[in-house]
């Protein structure tokens, strides 16, 4: 069906034809972890895209990393080390911030529908709460009179560009993310009248972009936004976040992206603030990339059938565990992840695995061809770094939750 061959499936590496992963045999992982599902994540290869970015992107630039992609504390803990800060967007990712040696003013809080609670925490804490709604900025005002402190906050916009797979459109949508640019203005006038520390803007508009030139288009447009709002303000701009959104392939006819192209952008985007507004922190937020292609999913095959000329191998964990690598979270026209036998075993057959479900929704590879798998072997969804385990409905079916553990 495929002829195209991933380029993560080029470059794995196989000990005595049993793949590793970080530098382990994954048979070995497995057994030492006494379970399947699990995912299985490498610290080096997070360590060695940071190193990557620190050589590609202008030094100037901060680096965050945005919790929700993967939240395991080990993993959060391990991007607080090599990172600038971390993006939270719930009171739960606040805590697990609070636990590594992030420098709390380093902590950006964003996401629409912050209850008071989460407010009250954020500000007690001392991080940067990004404001997504003139009602949430005059809620986090009421919040901080009362306990009596000052908190720095982030107007984030909701610019009129968007980035389309084939590049930047322009005339924005309705969004509950963030400000529309053009109600700031207003929104910074209002400010005045509030006892906030304005720090500055933030745009996050795109995500999952393989598309290098789209992105950079998207940096200079947000610099030319953060800088005629800037103008029409008579506050300091001390932060600007530009977002991130840098995407990773995941299907076999992706291409990864351009880092070259984002990094000029971004070089760019530097000079120009820097210039007008006296060298502001200028920070880039990423998730996916910074993390998604150092996780595998590893299951097992707990039964193969024929049924009417196809063959089927039924796996032990499938969309509660990993909804996105079924086709559910957010694709429209279902492809597959890209997926390795465990242990290479000759023949190569056309497979479709599924997971346990009792649901036609339930499927990891449809007509993959792959080493033959017979129950007991092991396979590995690649490019599970980001968005797995806690972005899938865990409890669906009442399966037991697929382990983590961080090499
Ligand atoms: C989700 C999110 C991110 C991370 O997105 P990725 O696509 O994983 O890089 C960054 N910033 C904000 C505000 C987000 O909501």
């Amino acid at each position: 069906m495929n002829t195209q061959i991933h380029s993560a499936l080029q470059s794995l590496q196989y000990r005595d034809g049993v793949l590793t992963w970080a530098g382990r045999k994954l048979t070995e992982v497995v057994d030492e972890a006494g379970q399947t599902p699990l995912y299985v994540y490498d610290r080096a290869r997070m360590s060695a895209r940071v190193e990557e970015l620190r050589a590609t992107l202008p030094t100037r630039l901060h680096i965050y990393y945005a919790i929700k992609a993967n939240p395991m504390p080990a993993v959060v803990a391990h991007m607080a080390e090599l990172l600038d800060g971390l993006d939270i967007a719930s009171a739960g990712e606040l805590n697990t911030a609070l636990e590594t040696v992030v420098d709390r003013s380093r902590v950006s809080f964003a996401g629409p529908g912050k209850r008071d609670f989460e407010i009250q925490a954020a500000i007690e804490a001392g991080v940067t709460i990004s404001v997504e709604s003139v009602n949430e900025m005059q809620r986090i005002a009421a919040l901080a009179d009362s306990l009596g402190m000052r908190p720095n906050i982030v107007l984030r916009v909701n610019p009129v560009f968007e980035l389309k797979s084939a590049g930047m459109k322009m005339g924005g949508r309705p969004s509950p993310f963030g400000i529309d640019a053009e109600q700031v203005p207003a929104a910074l006038a209002k400010l005045k009248s509030l006892d906030l520390c304005f720090k500055g803007f933030h745009v996050y508009a795109w995500s999952q972009s393989l598309h290098a030139e789209g992105i950079a288009a998207c940096i200079g447009s947000t610099v030319d936004l953060v800088l005629g709002l800037a103008a029409a303000s008579d506050s300091d701009v001390a932060t600007v976040n530009l977002g991130g959104g840098l995407g990773i392939p995941y299907f076999a006819k992706d291409r990864p992206l351009e880092l070259a192209t984002v990094a000029e952008a971004a070089e760019c985007a530097v000079e120009r603030l820097g210039e007008k507004l006296g060298d502001p922190e200028v920070i880039m937020e990423l998730g996916r990339y910074l993390v998604g292609e150092a996780g595998v999913y590893v299951c097992r095959i707990v039964d193969v059938k024929e049924s009417r000329g196809r063959r089927y191998a039924i796996a032990d964990g499938g969309l509660h565990h990993h909804l996105s690598a079924s086709g559910n979270l957010g694709q429209v026209i279902r492809r597959n992840y890209p997926i390795a036998a465990v242990e290479r075993r000759q023949p190569e057959e056309t497979t479709t695995i599924v997971g346990p479900l009792c649901t036609p929704l339930d499927v990891l590879g449809d007509r993959v061809t792959i080493s033959r798998l017979d129950a007991g072997a092991l396979i590995a969804v690649l490019q599970s770094g980001a968005y797995g385990k806690t972005a899938s409905p865990e409890n669906f079916l009442s399966h037991h939750p697929a382990a983590e553990i961080l090499l």
